[in-house]
C-alpha cells in the first residue's frame, strides 16, 4: 500500500458505535467430556443458572444429581435435559429434593448421591434467594431466611464433601483433584448493593469462606473457587430484563452491553470443575459482562 491509499484509507475508516454492533451470544456448543465418570451435586438445579449447570455438566460427562426444593416437575425436565442431550458421552442424572438450609437434609442427599453413583467429585453450592427490603424494614425473619440459604446453605454443602474428599483423596482416574467444591456467589461479593443487605452480606460472607475453606484444604488436593455472575437473565432478577426500559436502565451497569446468559455461567463451571484448571484454588471468578468495572466512570467520572 503507497502513502496515498494509506492517508484516503486512513479518513474513510470510522469506529463503530457500540450501538451498530450485533447481539451475539455463544452458541451452545459441542461439549468434551472432560468430567467423564465424575459426579456433581448441583444446588437449586431446577431453574436459571444451576439448571445450565447441571445441563452442562452432564454433556461434558458427568453424573449429575438436580437438587430443588420446589414442585418436581421443573427438576425432572432438567434430569430428561440431561439425559437426553444428545452428548455421546454425556452422564445420568437424578433429581434430589432438599433445602440445603436443613443439615439432615443436606446429609441425605448426599447419602443418596453416593447410593447412586458411588461417591461426589463436584458440589456446586448454587441455590439461593432474595428476600429485599430497605433496612429499616427488613424483619430479622427476611434476613435469617438470605442468610440460611444463601450462607449457611452452602457451608453444610461444603462441610458435607470435604468429609468426603478428605476421607477418600482423589480418584486418579477421573481427575486429579480429590475434589472440586464450587461457590456461586455475585457480584454483590464486592458491590455494595442498597436495598439488599441481607443478600450483600451472604454473598461477602460466601467469598472470605470460600478463600478460608480453600486454604484449609489446599493440601489434601481439594479446590474451591468462586464464580460472581453479573445480572444474569434468570428468575430472580426479572424485573431487571424482563421490560425494554428495564433492559436499556441495566444496560448503563454493563459496559459489555449485554445481558448475561445462564451458559455464560454454565461454560466457566464447567472448566473450573474439570483439571484444565487444576492450579486454580481461592479464586473469585467474575462472569459480568464488565459489571465491576466501575462503569460510572466509563465517560472519564
Ligand atoms: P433462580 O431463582 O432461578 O435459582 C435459584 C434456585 O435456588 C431456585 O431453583 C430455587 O428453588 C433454589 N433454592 C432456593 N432456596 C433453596 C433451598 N433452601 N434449598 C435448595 N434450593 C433452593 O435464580 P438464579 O439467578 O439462577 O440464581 C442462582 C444463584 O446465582 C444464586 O445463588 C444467586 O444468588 C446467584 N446469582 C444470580 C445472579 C443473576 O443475575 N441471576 C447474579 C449473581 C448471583
Amino acid at each position: 500500500m503507497n502513502a496515498t491509499t494509506m492517508k484516503m484509507s486512513s479518513s474513510a475508516i470510522r469506529d463503530l458505535k457500540p450501538s451498530e454492533l450485533p447481539q451475539i451470544v455463544m452458541p451452545r456448543c459441542e461439549a468434551r467430556p472432560v468430567l467423564r465418570g465424575q459426579t456433581a451435586i448441583v444446588t437449586g438445579a431446577s431453574s436459571g443458572i444451576g439448571r445450565a449447570i447441571a445441563i452442562a455438566m452432564g454433556a461434558a460427562g458427568a453424573n449429575v444429581v438436580v437438587n430443588h426444593v420446589g414442585s418436581d416437575e421443573p427438576a425432572l425436565a432438567a434430569v430428561d435435559e440431561v439425559t437426553n442431550c444428545g452428548c455421546p458421552s454425556r452422564g445420568q442424572a437424578i433429581a434430589v429434593r432438599a433445602d440445603v438450609s436443613d443439615e439432615s437434609q443436606v446429609q441425605a442427599m448426599f447419602a443418596t448421591a453416593r447410593e447412586r453413583f458411588g461417591a461426589v467429585d463436584i458440589v456446586v453450592n448454587n441455590a439461593g434467594l432474595q428476600q429485599d427490603a430497605a433496612i429499616e424494614d427488613m424483619t430479622l425473619a427476611q434476613w435469617r431466611k438470605v442468610l440460611d440459604v444463601n450462607l449457611t446453605g452452602q457451608f453444610l454443602c461444603a462441610r458435607e464433601a470435604i468429609r468426603e474428599w478428605k476421607r477418600r483423596g482423589p480418584r486418579p482416574e477421573v481427575s486429579c483433584a480429590a475434589g472440586k467444591l464450587l461457590c456461586i456467589s455475585s457480584v454483590h461479593e464486592v458491590i455494595p448493593w442498597a436495598g439488599h443487605v441481607n443478600y450483600a452480606a451472604s454473598k461477602g460472607g460466601v467469598m472470605l469462606m470460600m478463600k478460608s475453606i480453600a486454604q484449609e484444604v489446599a493440601p489434601w488436593r481439594i479446590r474451591v473457587n468462586s464464580i460472581c455472575p453479573g445480572a444474569i437473565r434468570t428468575p430472580i432478577n426479572r424485573d431487571a430484563w424482563a421490560t425494554d426500559e428495564a433492559y436499556a436502565d441495566l444496560m448503563r451497569l454493563i459496559p459489555y452491553k449485554r445481558i448475561g446468559e445462564p451458559d455464560d455461567v454454565a461454560r466457566l463451571a464447567v472448566w473450573l470443575a474439570s483439571d484444565e484448571a487444576d492450579y486454580v484454588t481461592g479464586a473469585s471468578l467474575f462472569v459480568d459482562g464488565g459489571m465491576t468495572l466501575y462503569p460510572g466512570f466509563e465517560a472519564g467520572g
